[in-house]
């Protein structure tokens, strides 16, 4: 069954078992270009059909919810857990509300989470859940109906030693608190079955800033790695959620200027940099107005491009922070030609794969989703020790921990991707991350 184990065969065979599920054969041909190569140099991998069973999820559960809108009218989405892996610790991986959301795109994301949390060092498997409902528009009444119909089928698949979900696109301290409060509530008990809860049930302390905080130092430790730093350079960001305002944040921090963020709808520019002024009212903005960043330009004096992408902005180094392939080869294309050094992606799967061989042929540093916002999982993990042993670490202690800990992310990933003088760290945090739980499967044997 395993002859033929070549990227083209393994790959028609994938896309022949998961028809027009183009998001997860895209995340897994980006893992298997470079972790193929290295099966085949190590035949205990390819004997036991490790790759095989890594890209077929443990279970899936698809599931109708109901709830009444404010109108009286009842609405009905489609809600899904995708238990991804759990050889190395309970499941772990966030939820996303967005209308975009499918199979397709929530086994992309398990798939990912799986090297991703492995990268981590802490126990913890991999899952993806969510739903196509959109709570963009949505009184905050709905948004809870919403929320605790949606934990009313959740909660019989998770726990806090079976699978513990966080948040993701559309998926806040608002919905998270909702979504605990009916599980404590069906439940009967107070546990640690979800991360990103608010300090006083049981939060951790910069659990909100870490994706965006651990995709700044990835950069940061690139470019040290490579004699260079963040001090003095213009940075381009997408998105301006959760992930794109704690980034520029930190960027802020470390002495760069971030001059763009964006939304769906368009990004703005600010050639002077968006300070630590700016960005509180665009937090403000975003997550107790709920507007849109246009505002910011008619706000600020800056300039705002309709339906655009912020790639066209000269720049040092680029942050997409935003979605899944928003950027394109084209934009990669751009990027090189107006001399971008980096790129360090606080998205999953934001670059495409075509984007993605542009970026390393012109051998620009890239950092893969997987390792540069590892930092958010990473503090969910340590949400649950804290919740575990019943005890909360300072912002200081927690803010070491997440340096440390994406340190070490790097570190791994350049010593499994180092090219002579670059460092590939797509293939390091590929092989870096596909060992750990490919050895945890071969130990369990066939199971
Ligand atoms: P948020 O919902 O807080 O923000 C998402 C941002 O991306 C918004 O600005 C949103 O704009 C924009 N966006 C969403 N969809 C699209 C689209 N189709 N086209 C253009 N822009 C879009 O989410 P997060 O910041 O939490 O997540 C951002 C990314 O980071 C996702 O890929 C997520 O999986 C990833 N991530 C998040 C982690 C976390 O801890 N939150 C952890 C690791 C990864 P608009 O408001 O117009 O929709």
């Amino acid at each position: 069954m395993y002859d033929d184990l070549s990227l083209e065969h393994f790959m028609s065979g994938l896309k022949k078992r998961t028809p027009g599920e183009k998001e997860f054969h895209q995340a897994v041909y980006e893992v298997a270009e470079s972790v193929i190569p290295f099966i085949l140099e190590h035949t205990r991998y390819r004997q036991a059909g490790i790759i095989q069973r890594m890209t077929e999820p443990d279970r899936t559960i698809i599931f109708r919810v109901n709830w009444e809108d404010d109108e009286g009218h009842i609405r009905v989405n489609r809600g899904y857990r995708v238990q991804f892996n759990n050889s190395i610790g309970p499941y772990k991986g966030g939820i996303r509300f967005h209308p975009s959301v499918n199979l397709s795109i929530l086994k992309f994301l398990g798939f990912e989470q799986t090297f991703k949390n492995s990268l981590t060092t802490l126990p913890m498997g991999a899952g993806k859940g969510g739903s196509d409902f959109n709570p963009k528009g949505k009184s905050d009444r709905e948004v809870m109906r919403f929320c605790q119909a949606f934990m009313t089928e959740l909660f019989h698949h998770i726990g806090p030693n079976t699978d513990v979900p966080a948040g993701d696109i559309g998926v806040g301290a608002r919905e998270i608190s909702y979504m605990f409060g009916q599980y404590k509530r069906l439940r009967h008990e107070f546990t640690g079955v979800l991360t990103g809860k608010a300090i006083e049930f049981g939060g951790s302390l910069i659990r909100t800033e870490a994706t965006g905080y651990g995709n700044a130092y990835f950069m940061e430790n690139m470019l040290n790695h490579h004699n260079d730093s963040i001090k003095g350079k213009t940075c381009v960001v997408s998105g301006s959620g959760n992930v794109a305002t704690y980034c520029t944040e930190k960027i802020n921090h470390l002495g760069g200027k971030v001059v763009t963020l964006s939304d769906s709808s368009g990004f703005i520019y600010d050639k002077d940099g968006i300070d630590a002024e700016k960005l509180a009212w665009v937090i403000n903005l975003k997550t107790v107005k709920r507007g849109r960043i246009s505002e910011y330009a008619k706000h600020f004096g800056a300039e705002y491009h309709k339906g655009k992408r912020p790639w066209g902005v000269p720049c040092d180094l680029a942050f997409p922070c935003a979605t899944q392939n928003e950027l394109g080869e084209d934009d990669a294309k751009t990027l090189v030609a107006n001399g971008c050094k980096a790129v360090s992606e606080g998205a999953n799967m934001p670059t495409t794969v075509e984007a993605i061989h542009v970026l390393l042929e012109n051998k620009l540093l890239y950092g893969p989703g997987k390792a540069a916002n590892a930092g958010g999982v990473a503090v969910s993990g340590l949400e649950m020790t804290q919740n575990s042993i019943r005890m909360a670490w300072t912002s200081e202690e927690l803010e070491q921990k997440l340096k440390d800990i994406m340190q070490n992310i790097h570190n791994n990933c350049a010593k499994w991707g180092k090219e002579g003088d670059f460092t590939n760290y797509v293939k390091g945090a590929n092989i870096a991350g596909f060992i750990k739980v490919a050895d945890a499967m071969l130990a369990y044997g066939v199971a």
